[in-house]
């Protein structure tokens, strides 16, 4: 019997989900609720303070959002929050999300001079009619709601890496910094798209937070300055529901990290939740996501990195990712921060 007919026929018996659960999946890891994880090692103090309210009973809402609120604070954080690298004008833009067990959404895109984005998008989500504001409009939002306009300063790291960018690329940044307009032509963006760009070079450091709280209630939260060196304008995954977050409290959420383009092309995180949906392991769930990646792409796979974590209803974790060099933090009761280096497909 090949493996689609054994699927079937476990169907037709009403035993597909139990024997994903405990069989086929022989990559799960488990643990009891509450739960949080979230993607890069490098930021696990963020769980810390997701944990500091789960361990006390607390929603897993309040958990992620006063989790990813530690990587916005960290100035040094190359792709968080307003310490992060700007576009290639020079200001940074955030973008955030985030979903509650109730199908409740919030998102911000290209947001500025805010140290919150992801509070930004849970007033969106709690005191607005709309589910996704951006630019000024966003701002402007923030504003009303009583967050306060920072000095909009690219912080010390950011400067040196956008100097030493600048020095590496072709483009006319005596014209971008005066008119602080958008400047690449088509041919620009072509020869971009072919130019080998290292996985590395963006530092793909997106914080996307997962938590099961104590009531047995799943959501997750997503915050980024994207892409560094972004053209202006540019809104990657992060802040778009189904991309680089998503909850469906019936089964698991799921979060991204990495090319948002490829993301977005996919669907990503809503894909794994729907994967986990049809029985696979959340790890399994990722690992199909990506090999969608894979087949969808017209980008060179070395140039692109992608990492998506999952987590299900029963406390079940997994991740994948494109290539080597992905890891994440989990947080419980068993579970002290762990590290977890992702598998990968290449
Ligand atoms: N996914 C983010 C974006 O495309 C970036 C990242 O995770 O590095 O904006």
């Amino acid at each position: 019997m090949n493996r689609r007919q054994l699927v079937k026929t476990l169907s037709l018996s009403g035993m597909t989900f139990s024997f994903f659960k405990t069989g086929w999946a022989s990559n799960l890891k488990s643990t009891s609720k509450p739960i949080v994880l979230s993607t890069w090692y490098n930021q696990r103090e963020a769980n810390i303070d997701a944990w500091s309210i789960l361990s006390k009973n607390g929603k897993a809402l309040d958990a992620v959002e006063k989790g990813v609120m530690n990587a916005e604070n960290d100035i040094t954080n190359c792709c968080v929050g307003l310490g992060g690298n700007p576009d290639r004008t020079g200001i940074v833009t955030l973008d955030a999300c985030i979903m509650n067990e109730k199908f409740e959404i919030g998102a911000v895109g290209a947001l500025e001079r805010i140290k919150h984005p992801i509070s930004v998008a849970r007033a969106v989500m709690e005191k607005s009619p709309h589910v996704m504001l951006v630019g000024a409009g966003a701002q402007e939002f923030a504003l009303a709601q009583g967050f306060t306009l920072e000095d909009g300063k690219l912080s010390d790291h950011a400067t040196k890496a956008f100097e030493e960018w600048k020095k590496r690329n072709e483009f006319d940044h005596k014209n971008v910094e005066k008119k602080k307009v958008e400047f690449i032509t088509k041919p620009d963006r072509e020869q971009e798209k072919s130019k080998s760009m290292k996985v590395d070079e963006f530092n793909h450091d997106t914080i996307g937070m997962l938590a099961l709280d104590s009531f047995g209630n799943l959501s997750g939260a997503c915050t980024t300055s994207g892409m560094g060196f972004k053209m202006r304008g540019r809104l990657g995954d992060s802040p778009i529901i189904g991309a680089g977050l998503y909850v469906d409290n019936e089964v698991g959420a799921a979060t991204a990290t990495g090319h948002g383009e490829e993301v977005i092309r996919i669907c990503g995180s809503h894909l794994v939740v729907e994967f986990m949906r049809q029985g696979l392991s959340p790890e399994l769930a990722c690992k199909k996501a990506v090999e969608r990646i894979l087949k969808s792409t017209p980008r060179k796979l070395e140039d692109l990195q992608i990492g998506f974590i999952a987590l299900n209803k029963h406390g079940e974790f997994g991740s994948y990712a494109l290539q080597k060099g992905f890891d994440f933090a989990v947080k419980s009761e068993e579970l002290d921060n762990k590290k977890f280096d992702s598998k990968f497909l290449m």
